[in-house]
């Protein structure tokens, strides 16, 4: 029997203001400098920055530019890590922790220039995030990491306890939680469909619906494959974070694809949005399964996102348990009609660090794990300047050593439905600790 629909669209809300859409065809230079494979924000940032600096460049994607995470995610300026400061202060020392954040702070500062130099208009608001806390000792934890990041990197963040949580969200449920003013919201859409123009405009050669299907090396660089014909470059980037393929397959033994999936509710009276946002920030929340979300641009409706544990087709499931995640913390959106619901691939790698790295010759910008709209620009315009040789203007955190490969993995992440349940586990025994 064919499963009830809960949303009206399986299409990104934010294609209803910026469709992606196939280019025209180009011609293939059959001589490169630079091959790009990706035409995402990291593969059209190093190939904005490659092509200003005089190199012929041609980013190929096998889909319409955009049409993989870079049109599909939540537009939170986030540009944080996965582990939380303590965590990564455990695993690599107090200074690399705060290198980490501190390169946050520039990457984050580096896409805010370029939005206002470049006249991007993708609708950037500086609002802020504020993360929820599901118990009382977490919320100390992350009091603690606010005061940190204030102290030592000035930047503007404090803890919320609970008593005054309806000042920032409409909700009960947490336990308190912190702010940070760093943090903001564009609409990814927009943002990707502007940076494109840039890039174009800058004469980035992005040829549309071309798959890269193999890349060889050879005496002069390398004898790239793609749908449209074979060119031979100088060098290679790849740039296809949660949609490697088969033409990358090192980069696919280490980087695992999952699925992150977003509702949209109908449009909200203002009253009842000023009511459950007041201030109009982002939101995020302590669970390891956590919940992302926030108002649209227009301040008119909900977008609530989180983790899908589905592999294949487009399940009611992850739809259904986004909306009572939606509904656990505002009850009276119960009958609010879900108009979007769709999914995108973020890529997550054992260490779970965007990277730059290089193996036999070709670079990789990747690793994103979930946060690229600050990394994805960063990182892939420090590769481009790696590539150029340019050593100052490369250097950053994150260029080291290729991510592990995860073990028995060739593509096919048929573990991730039980590593996702593992990871509900955790959240239902910190929930339980949590004594609330
Ligand atoms: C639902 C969702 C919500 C998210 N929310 C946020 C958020 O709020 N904040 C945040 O910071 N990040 C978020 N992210 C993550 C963010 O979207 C990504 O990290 C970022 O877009 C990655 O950009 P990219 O250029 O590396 O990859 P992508 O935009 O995914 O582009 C990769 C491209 O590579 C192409 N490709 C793959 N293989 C080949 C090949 N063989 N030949 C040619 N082309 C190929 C694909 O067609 C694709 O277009 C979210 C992601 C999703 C899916």
């Amino acid at each position: 029997m064919p499963e009830t629909k809960v949303a009206d669209k399986n299409t990104p809300y934010w294609w209803e203001a910026a469709p992606v859409k196939p280019l025209p065809e180009q011609p293939l230079v059959r001589t490169l400098d630079v091959a790009i494979v990706g035409a995402g924000y990291a593969g059209l940032a190093a190939g904005l920055t490659l092509a200003r600096a005089g190199r012929s460049v041609a980013a190929f994607d096998a889909m319409s530019p955009g049409e993989g995470a870079s049109s599909r995610n939540g537009g939170i300026t986030s540009g944080t890590i996965r582990h939380d400061q303590a965590t990564l202060t455990r695993r690599f020392g107090e200074d690399k922790a705060l290198a980490i954040e501190a390169e946050g702070k520039v990457a984050r500062e580096f896409l805010y220039d370029f939005l206002a130099t470049e006249g991007i208009a993708c609708d950037f608001r500086p609002v802020g995030i504020f993360k929820g806390a599901i118990g009382f000792r977490q919320y100390d934890a992350m009091a603690r990491g606010a005061e940190t990041l204030a102290r030592k990197l000035k930047i503007e963040s404090y803890a919320v306890p609970h008593r005054e949580q309806r000042g920032f969200i409409g909700t009960d449920f947490y336990r308190g939680g912190a702010v940070r003013m760093d943090i903001g919201g564009l609409h990814p859409g927009k943002f990707h469909a502007e940076l494109l123009r840039v890039a174009l405009a800058s004469d980035l050669t992005v040829h549309a619906h071309t798959p890269v299907t193999a890349i060889e090396r050879n005496v002069g660089g390398f004898r790239v494959t793609t749908a449209a014909g074979t060119v031979q470059a100088r060098q290679v980037l790849v740039c296809t974070n949660g949609y490697t393929d088969g033409a990358a397959p090192y980069l696919r033994r280490r980087m695992v694809p999952v699925r992150s999936r977003i509702i949209a509710t109908e449009e909200l009276s203002a009253d009842t949005m000023s009511r459950l946002m007041p201030r109009q920030m982002m939101m995020s929340e302590g669970r390891q399964l956590g919940f992302y979300y926030r108002p649209s641009p227009d301040g008119r409706r909900i977008l609530f996102g989180g983790r899908d544990s589905s592999r294949v087709g487009d399940p009611v499931a992850p739809t259904l348990r986004l909306r009572n995640g939606l509904v656990e913390l505002f009850p009276e959106l119960e009958k609010t009609r879900l108009t979007h619901s769709w999914f995108g691939n973020v890529a997550m790698n054992r260490d779970m660090l965007p990277r730059i790295f290089e193996k036999d010759g070709v670079v990789y910008a990747t690793g994103f794990c979930g946060s690229g709209v600050v990394w994805a620009p960063w990182i892939g315009t420090r590769a481009a300047h790696k590539l150029m040789g340019h050593t100052e203007q490369a250097d950053t955190a994150f260029d080291f050593r290729p991510p592990a490969a995860v073990p028995l993995y060739r593509g096919n992440p048929w573990f991730m439905p039980a590593v996702i349940k593992g990871y509900g586990l955790q959240d239902r025994i910190a929930w339980w600790r949590a004594k609330r």
